[in-house]
């Protein structure tokens, strides 16, 4: 017999109803009545049994109900996930892409390359290695100890460390040290920072589900 308990006002937990898929099985972890109320959805987990024991793999929505089917989406939310309008989570996650793209487009620049450059040719002027790790700290490229930025860099050319720092949160400091607009990337970054409030408004929750993780629910017979 499965159990259940009663998680919000709708929602049902009912464990082991799943289907087995070799070493991964599946199961249902959350349920409730759909939208219109004349079906249900459902989060599914996936996990997979390991010898290190059971760990979750995936998680996927499932709208049984013929009505609710093309209408409805699911979003990861906190440790649930909400049911949100198929047209919502589209605008979504094109405003979240339009953010990527001028991320990305902005860490193409050939202005970025060159003050990379100039970071670049700084480190190697420096005579030691606690020279090149005060540098680091100082344009946060670094907050661990001297040792272990001496594992970090151990063996590993300038430019190619310095291209492995090569994301928005560290530019500014880096524009501010080889004299770039620092203020440029500011204003990418909030452009970029505007799309994802945008996103994140687009989506009007219909329902809440949750948590999805088939440890945060209760098992039987265990
Ligand atoms: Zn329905």
């Amino acid at each position: 017999m499965a159990h259940a308990r009663v998680i919000y006002d709708n929602v049902l937990y009912q464990m082991y109803e799943g289907l087995s898929m070799g070493s991964q099985e599946a199961v249902t972890v959350v349920r409730a009545a759909c939208p219109c109320g004349n079906g249900q959805v459902r989060i599914v987990v996936t996990y997979e049994d390991t010898d290190w024991g059971s760990r979750d793999h995936d998680w996927h929505g499932v709208v049984a109900c013929e009505r609710c089917k093309p209408l409805y989406a699911f979003v990861g939310a906190g440790r649930g996930a909400d049911v949100v309008h198929v047209e919502d989570k589209e605008l979504c996650d094109r405003l979240r892409d339009e953010a990527k793209a001028i991320r990305r487009r902005f860490l193409a620049l050939a202005e970025v390359e060159e003050v990379l450059e100039k970071v670049a040719a700084a480190f190697d002027a420096l005579p030691s290695v606690a020279a090149r790790y005060r540098l680091a700290v100082q344009l946060k490229l670094e907050t661990a100890t001297l040792a272990t930025f001496r594992r970090h860099t151990r063996d590993c050319d300038t430019r190619r460390w310095l291209a492995s720092l090569r994301h928005m949160s560290n530019l500014a400091a880096l524009f501010a040290f080889a004299g770039g607009d620092p203020a440029s990337v500011s204003a990418a970054e909030a452009q970029a920072d505007a799309l994802e409030a945008q996103a994140l408004d687009a989506l009007r929750p219909t329902m809440s589900l949750g948590p999805i993780s088939l440890f945060a629910s209760p098992r039987e017979g265990q």
